[in-house]
């Protein structure tokens, strides 16, 4: 049996070497610790795990633990990495040589 909520996630093709293929979808939707945990468990044995986390982040799941993050991981992922898009953007801008000069 396939993983339900990755056949609607996305058709890309790492989805068919998913850890979770064969895994209890409920498992991954939890909110109590212990099987939050469990999901991270068998994220973490996953060879697909960075697409799975980007294809997560780009198509915004809200709920639920996807690469190996629950849902409060990845909002701080976003968060830090559009901080460090505009901190990389306010380096260039200052690199380029002023027009007034
Ligand atoms: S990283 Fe986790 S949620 Fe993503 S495909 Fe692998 S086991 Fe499933």
């Amino acid at each position: 049996m396939s993983h339900v909520r990755l056949s609607a996630l996305d058709t890309a093709p790492w989805r068919r070497d998913a850890a979770c293929a064969e895994t209890d979808p409920e498992l991954f939707f939890a909110v109590d610790e212990e099987t939050v945990a469990q999901a991270k468990q068998v994220c973490a044995a996953c060879p697909v795990r960075a697409a799975c986390l980007e294809t997560a982040l780009r198509q915004h799941e809200m709920h639920g633990v996807w690469g190996g993050m629950a849902e409060g991981e990845r909002r701080r992922l976003i968060r830090q990495r559009r901080r460090e898009q505009r901190e990389r953007r306010a380096r260039a801008k200052q690199r380029q040589p002023s027009d007034a000069a």
